[in-house]
């Protein structure tokens, strides 16, 4: 449920609500709001005496929570969430590129990618060290070796990083280099790992499952959130359908149903979705235009030597353009780029 607060209640009257719901067995979110404040309680309603906690000093209204998401839902929280990494935000007016190989190689390769990513206007530099490959014979990725990898690539470029954690052993040692954690579509609902992120407090970077509804990828989200880390970063990666022509089917209605249902900024990753490279560009576009708040994209410097996703990687003059090409489509939703 929720308490909406009175515009004139103390803070003494809100942490006197909170605490009577704590005692009670509610875990409580406060949410300060520009004019009122208000309480998502989550826990069994019948431990409350409504009546009473209505009548309680400061208390203007208590509100059912509908949706099974109570803490990732516009319920709850109206105005959009901003997850601010260091100075970058996702969320906000600006669209926040993110690129970078699929899988840190070699150092050589990664900082020459880089480079060029960042040159090309990217604010964020992706690479995995943990790849969660289908097959136990691919490359499996360089592991901690890759994070340091990636931790000097930030030092080169000054963008921040973004990297999978596929395991709950790995999440402090991949929290100590990475600037977000990424939730692989595999992982989406690994509910002990959502809950391990949701401790570490660090932005989350979480992918839709490939067969995953929209509400169960926000109950994933709501997982991440009732641990007490709200900084999360939805991201539609396309979803199996009964079509062979792309590897998966971006799922474009996913944008504004997000935005309807969730206050979670959204981004959107055109690489995995198409499989190849040549839909990357379309894909971004329309997704900018649907009203993502960012894309994630695969860039390769050399895709045809690539350990894995090399058909879906971009070459750097590519992306480069690409970058040119999101302006003007940015512009005319009302963005930044
Ligand atoms: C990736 O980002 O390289 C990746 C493995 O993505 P997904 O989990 O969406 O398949
Ligand atoms: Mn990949």
């Amino acid at each position: 449920m929720i308490v909406v607060m009175k515009k004139s209640a103390t803070k003494e009257e809100i942490s006197n609500v909170e605490k009577m719901l704590s005692d009670l067995g509610f875990k409580t979110h406060p949410i300060t709001g520009e004019v009122k404040t208000v309480i998502g309680a989550i826990g069994d309603k019948r431990q409350v005496n409504m009546q009473s906690l209505s009548h309680m000093p400061g208390v203007e209204t208590i509100v059912p929570i509908m949706k099974p998401y109570k803490l990732a839902g516009r319920e709850l929280k109206q105005d959009p969430t901003i997850v601010e990494v260091g100075d970058v935000k996702i969320g906000g007016r600006e669209i926040i590129v993110m690129a970078g190989p699929c899988a840190i190689e070699n150092e050589d390769i990664y900082m020459s990618t880089a480079l060029e990513v960042k040159k090309a206007g990217a604010k964020i530099l992706r690479g995995g060290a943990y790849k969660p490959r289908t097959s136990p014979y691919s490359f499996q990725g360089l592991e901690e070796e890759g994070l340091k990898i990636l931790s000097r690539a930030r030092e080169a470029t000054g963008l921040k990083i973004v990297t999978e954690v596929v395991d709950t052993r790995d999440v402090e040692t991949v929290a100590s280099y990475a600037d977000i954690l990424q939730i692989g579509a595999r992982n989406m609902q690994n509910f002990r790992l959502l809950k391990e992120v949701g401790m570490i407090g660090k932005p989350v970077l979480l992918k839709r499952g490939l067969s995953a509804t929209i509400e169960e990828w926000l109950m994933a989200a709501e997982y991440i959130i009732a641990e007490g880390n709200p900084n999360i970063i939805l991201c539609e990666r396309g979803i199996r359908t009964f079509e062979t022509a792309t590897r998966n089917t971006l799922d474009i209605s996913a944008i504004p149903v997000i935005k309807e249902l969730s206050h979670l900024p959204v981004v959107v990753d055109p690489s995995h979705a198409a499989g190849t490279w040549k839909y990357v560009n379309s894909l971004s576009k329309g997704a900018v235009a649907a009203g993502a708040d960012g894309l994630i994209i695969e860039v390769h410097f050399d895709p045809s030597t690539a350990l894995s996703d090399g058909p879906q990687s971009l070459k750097p003059v590519h992306f480069t353009q690409l970058m040119k090409e999101l302006e003007p489509v940015a512009h005319a939703v009302g963005r930044e780029i």
